[in-house]
């Protein structure tokens, strides 16, 4: 096993670094940090060269998007950045028909088109494949009725990946299909942009669709094909998206051993107390066998193996670390770490969402079990 980076993996991660903590500190404008990630290829980085995209390994994706996260404070940006790449740029690379990678990757690829997709609903959350939203077939259209929730980059996306069922089944032998919906279509309804408890820069809505027709080339991939561009998606969103929270998670350790070893208090730095040392320790383990278990699981995609199962173990892992030590990162800072201003608490409101996004704690639990043989 060899775990050190190529030379074009070290380059790739400098060049990431000093982008996120330059450019993007510079841009306070949700579009022109889209814009700016587009141009400097972050919102292709997996999609193939001839679609624009820069076809990078999903290795390499980790090692991109850990640099983002950590050089990028706004971690609304890389959830974001991650939507629009993993949950509708490159599906649609992979399972469009070529009339729909140049309608819509280029755009998604530069940043002037925004994107993300349409799973959950009102009354279909974890359990996803009880969704209502329908597509029927007519004549040479299809027509698309449902409502959706938390849509990432909902309020201002361009295109949206939405799941619908086109088939008589259910559970799962529901036939589900994915569609590339064009938000400016007659009959689409975004809603306003929701107050969350973190990632604030990012927008997130409800969206209905009110009897909205599709063209028939809206259907990506063929009829029946949404279970299985869904299980794309997020294998590969819990994979990269994480490894831009373990960016950030690292960017925080790191502030907290500066802070450690600064701040005095009984005549001693804070880090000489044990109590202290040893949360940052402790959360320090967590980031290093965070990144190889990311890295473990986007070699086992590289390899094109089925790799659901060291997706939910990374994203599991990664997510509850992730909270655990933001919230370490407030102790070890005291009152400071209470106080909006220090920039400390930010990070336990944004990192709470990871236990729930990508599927749920319990439903990688649950997912894990299945593979170890536990029928639910
Ligand atoms: C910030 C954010 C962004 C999101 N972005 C998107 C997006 O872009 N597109 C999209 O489609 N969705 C998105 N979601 C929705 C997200 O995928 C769902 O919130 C998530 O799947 C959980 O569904 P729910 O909220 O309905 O909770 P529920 O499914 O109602 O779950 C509530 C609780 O019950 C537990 N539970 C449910 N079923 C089981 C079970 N079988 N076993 C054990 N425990 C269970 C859950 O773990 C949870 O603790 C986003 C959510 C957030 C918070």
């Amino acid at each position: 096993l060899d775990f050190s980076l190529t030379a074009e993996q070290l380059a790739l991660k400098k060049r990431v670094l000093a982008f996120a903590a330059n450019r993007i500190a510079s841009l306070d404008d949700y579009r022109l940090r889209m814009k700016a990630c587009g141009e400097e290829g972050l919102l292709g980085l997996p999609v193939p060269p001839e679609y624009g995209g820069s076809g990078l390994s999903t290795q390499s994706c980790v090692v991109a998007m850990e640099a983002f996260g950590y050089g990028c404070p706004d971690q609304g940006l890389a959830f974001s950045v991650n939507a629009q790449l993993f949950t509708c740029a490159l599906p649609i690379a992979t399972y469009g028909s070529e009339e729909q990678r140049q309608r819509w990757l280029p755009g998604l690829l530069d940043g002037s088109l925004v994107g993300g997709h349409c799973v959950t609903e009102p009354n279909a959350g974890s359990d996803f494949l009880a969704m209502t939203t329908r597509a029927e077939p007519q004549g040479d259209t299809w027509v698309l009725s449902g409502h959706k929730s938390y849509v990432t980059n909902g309020p201002v996306a361009d295109v949206l990946l939405v799941f619908a069922a086109t088939g008589e089944g259910e559970g799962l032998k529901k036939e589900l299909s994915a569609f590339a919906v064009d938000t400016q279509l007659s009959g689409v309804r975004v809603g306003p942009a929701l107050r969350t408890m973190g990632l604030r820069s990012c927008p997130i809505s409800e969206v209905q669709f009110d009897h909205v027709v599709l063209p028939n080339d809206a259907l990506i991939g063929k009829r029946g094909l949404g279970g299985a561009i869904f299980q794309h998606e997020m294998d590969r969103e819990r994979v990269c998206l994480f490894a831009a929270h373990l960016g950030g998670m690292h960017r925080l350790l790191d502030k907290t051993i500066e802070h450690s070893k600064q701040r005095m208090q009984f005549g001693k730095t804070l880090g000489q107390f044990q109590a202290v040392a040893h949360r940052v320790a402790d959360d320090y383990v967590n980031l290093e066998a965070g990144r190889l278990l990311l890295l473990q699981a986007a070699w086992a995609l590289d390899q094109g193996q089925r790799a659901t199962l060291p997706a939910a173990v990374a994203k599991l892992f990664v997510s509850e670390s992730y909270v655990k030590s933001t919230l370490h990162n407030i102790l070890n800072h005291g009152g400071a770490g209470y106080r909006e201003s220090e920039g400390i608490e930010v990070g336990l409101r944004d990192s709470v969402g990871s236990l729930i996004y990508s599927g749920t704690s319990d439903i990688q639990r649950n997912i894990i079990a299945r593979w170890l043989g536990f029928k639910a």
